[in-house]
């Protein structure tokens, strides 16, 4: 039997709860989206929250409302997954890639102010990983040049930022429910913002840019015309999503809390390996520990994919750090030190609710052996 390096937390709730919104007859976006849109806004201490069909979609759409186009440049990450640099490009606009702190894997005001260009327009700041970014640091830099923030912040729902949750009264941030983050829908999203007008024109334009939503026309009861102001897009959730996600959502403080259990207890046991070094909390905020990546130690002489073969010969599946766009043929190569760092030096190390400590111990005993 082999240690996953993550497994989601689905249960006979959220079959039953899926079960229920089929039984409805009501299965595309309809009245459980609006509830868990408004239950994860809640959640997030945001204004208002829109449901999407994925992260990506999310961004796209957030790039898309905020104008950004050809000619337009936004600086993003390239330690991230390679969404948040498509995103850019979906809406024609440049990514300049920036590099990021080496405790945190998140971007800095001092990365960002290196690549900005008279074109710049935009940043998508990520709270990689689900380690929140400095945000009144980067929201600071961004007021100051006048570019827009959106925050990317898939990995991170019940991250905390000095005190409130991470992302809470952001203009924009964009989240995910892939099976790979914390709250899952099977796929889905998710925008949130402080703007009302924008939460109005985002389900506009997610639905095809129809005036009154398809849920509005079947509820009202008389004839309800409606009419297409601008292009829009299919970027909507479904019921039978969105029901999962509102039992999901309910589960999420217990599956962070035991995140955390689990990650200090890591913390605990990690330090017998010399030199190796692993994420935790920055000063200002708590992650929820959607990845556990850990950085090897500069003596081990192997790879990561050394690592990963070591690991998997002991039953243990992790996977290699977070990516680095700009190393993939899709872009192009600039110079980026600590990313490069990061991202031939990392790994990511199981974390699952259901994971034991026993569990717990094979794992820090396998990549013991192996980069001893
Ligand atoms: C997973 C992820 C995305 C994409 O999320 P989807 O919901 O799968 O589109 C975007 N950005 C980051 C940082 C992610 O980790």
């Amino acid at each position: 039997m082999t240690i996953p390096v993550i497994r989601p937390w689905l249960g006979e709730e959220e079959a039953q709860a899926a079960a229920e919104a089929v039984r409805s007859g009501w299965v595309a976006q309809g009245p459980r989206v609006a509830q868990f849109e408004q239950a994860f806004a809640e959640y997030s201490a945001a204004a208002e929250g829109v449901a999407v069909s994925s992260c990506t979609t999310g961004l796209h759409l957030a790039l898309h409302l905020l104008g950004v186009g050809p000619g337009d440049e936004v600086v993003v990450p390239s330690f991230s997954f390679i969404a948040t640099a498509n995103a850019a490009r979906y809406v024609g606009a440049t990514q300049v890639f920036a590099d990021v702190d080496p405790l945190t894997g998140n971007l800095t005001p001092d990365t960002i102010e290196a690549v900005l260009t008279s074109k710049t327009v935009a940043v998508i700041g990520v709270h990689q990983g689900g380690v929140p970014f400095d945000v009144d640091a980067i929201e600071a830099v961004c007021s100051k040049h006048s570019l827009a923030l959106v925050h990317d912040s898939a990995c991170a729902a019940g991250s905390t930022y000095r005190g409130k949750p991470v992302s809470a009264g952001a203009s924009l941030a964009a989240w995910s429910f892939h099976p790979r983050k914390l709250l899952t829908t099977g796929e889905g999203g998710m925008l949130t913002t402080s703007d009302s007008d924008w939460a109005t024109r985002l389900r506009r334009l997610r639905e095809h840019g129809m005036s009154v939503s398809a849920a509005d026309r079947h509820t009202s009861s008389g004839v309800k015309l409606e009419s297409y102001d601008e292009v829009g897009f299919n970027f909507r959730m479904t019921d039978i999503q969105a029901a999962i996600g509102l039992v999901q959502l309910a589960k999420l403080p217990d599956v962070i809390a035991r995140r955390r259990e689990l990650a200090d207890r890591y913390h605990k046991l990690l330090p017998e390996i010399d030199g190796l070094r692993w994420v935790s909390d920055p000063e200002y905020g708590t992650t929820n520990y959607q990845s556990f990546w850990v950085v090897l130690p500069d003596s081990y002489e192997g790879t990561v994919v050394d690592v990963l073969e070591g690991l998997l010969a002991r039953g243990v599946s992790a996977r290699r750090g977070i990516m680095a766009a700009h190393l993939e043929p899709a872009y192009s190569r600039v110079d980026l030190p600590v990313t490069e760092y990061l991202t031939s030096r990392s790994v990511i190390l199981p974390l699952f609710h259901q994971m034991t400590e026993a569990e717990q111990d094979t794992v820090v005993t396998a990549l013991a052996e192996i980069v001893r």
